[in-house]
């Protein structure tokens, strides 16, 4: 058996499904130079050759899912605090709540207690479910989720899967057999930035004002659904706001996504899921209905548990919507290609730090011309004021 379980590194998402499932417990999860975590075999004299490590891939497994289908719904839920504090429209939660409340137990991703680490964990009470609200825009951990899952599953316990396609599909290669107590729910996912990224991000804050954050999101609805803003509340109150967009960690996760991202193969008609939810962007300012200004979810429902998981997805507005208006967010069918740059991106974020690679000047110059393009498809007004320089 080769020492690497993948020839080259876009051929590898990450999962760590491997490392989970290697009988003799000889693979191991290790960063890379710019963050992302590869498996690596320790001892190749020892593997048994069972290829476990390849069976439980997502990857070299990708297919397509047998009478693929889909629906799409869009909407929020009906607490506007609730609405505020999720990602979009809150489905995610909304869906948790409810399946808690049938007395299932639901795993999500969760920052660690100081902010730093990012990983999947288990909940079985409402007031759990709070940890997983929100996007986190680096790559999880997975730690034992997958072990933990099966338990739940064997135990005959109705279990919700709330992740990214490539680790959902990782967890059924894992349990290798079908569960009717197993309901998954992907996220739409055009690709994390490196857990790197968000350390280093997260530690210059807090070397900066010199005590400990205690609460981070990326997605902070500082006035309504856009822009997202960067929040870290510390301990002792401050507040770290800034616009994600124009943040250091908002240039990396545009510029230095996994490169399996890149080519990922786990798009539309390969997720295997029940539901797949993500953003209603169309619907943004309003244009559309349903509307809500502090932000709206969308979902592809694929499956009978998909459209329970949506019945019982509680206190939340549901509307049919056509399934084109849905197709606008692109990363549900296609992988996002890797911007230009984005090799000098990473070897500077190894030698010199997150800072200097997005203050990278080439990077700015590609950043101003898709500026240019996007303002030029918008309308004439806004390409003028970009020409002139903004104020
Ligand atoms: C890396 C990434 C890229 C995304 N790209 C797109 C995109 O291109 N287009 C689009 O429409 N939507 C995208 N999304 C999804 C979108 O950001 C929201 O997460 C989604 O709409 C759910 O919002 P909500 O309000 O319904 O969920 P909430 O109620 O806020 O719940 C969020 C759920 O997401 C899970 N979650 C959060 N971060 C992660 C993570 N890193 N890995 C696994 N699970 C996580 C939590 O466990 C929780 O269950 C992306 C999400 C991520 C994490």
């Amino acid at each position: 058996m080769p020492e690497k379980i993948y020839q080259k590194k876009s051929e590898c998402c990450g999962c760590e499904t491997c490392a989970n499932a290697c009988p003799k417990g000889i693979i191991v999860m290790e960063a890379d130079a710019e963050g992302f975590f590869y498996p690596k075999v320790t001892d190749p004299d020892e593997c048994i050759n069972c290829y476990r490590c390849e069976k439980v891939c997502p990857f070299k497994n990708a297919s397509e899912v047998p009478n693929f289908q889909e629906r799409a719904i869009a909407g929020y839920s009906l607490s506007q605090d609730e609405i505020k504090a999720s990602a979009s429209g809150g489905l995610g939660t909304s869906i948790a709540k409810g399946f808690i409340k049938q007395g299932g137990v639901v795993f999500g991703v969760t920052y660690t207690d100081d902010c730093l680490g990012i990983e999947y964990r288990r909940a079985e009470r409402a007031e759990d479910l709070e940890q997983f609200r929100t996007s986190k825009y680096a790559q999880s951990r997975k730690n034992d989720v997958y072990q933990k899952v099966r338990a739940d599953l064997d135990a005959g316990k109705k279990v919700l899967f709330v992740g990214l396609p490539c680790d959902s599909y990782a967890l059924q290669l894992f349990l290798g057999k079908q569960y009717e107590n197993l309901y998954v729910c992907t996220l739409i996912c055009h690709g994390p930035t490196s857990l790197l990224v968000h350390q280093q991000y997260l530690q210059g804050l807090i070397d900066k004002h010199g005590d400990c954050v205690e609460s981070f999101s990326v997605r902070y609805k500082k006035d309504g659904w856009k822009p997202y803003y960067i929040r870290a509340k510390f301990s002792d109150g401050y507040e770290h706001l800034e616009k994600f967009a124009e943040s250091v960690y908002g240039v990396a996760f545009l510029y230095m996504k996994r490169p399996s991202c890149n080519v990922c193969p786990i798009k539309r008609s390969k997720i295997h899921s029940d539901i797949t939810i993500g953003d209603y962007h169309l619907a943004a300012g309003g244009k559309l209905k349903p509307y809500n200004p502090d932000g709206v979810s969308s979902a592809f429902v694929h499956t009978e548990k998909g459209d329970y998981l949506v019945s019982i997805a509680d206190n939340f507005l549901v509307e049919e919507i056509p399934v084109k208006n849905a197709l606008y967010s692109e990363a549900y069918h296609k992988a996002i290609q890797a911007k230009a740059n984005r090799a000098k991106f990473g070897r500077t974020i190894a030698e010199k730090g997150l800072t200097a690679a997005a203050s990278l000047r080439s990077i700015k110059v590609i950043d101003r011309m898709d500026e240019m393009k996007r303002a030029l498809r918008r309308g004439g007004a806004k390409v003028k004021k970009l020409i002139l320089g903004r104020k």
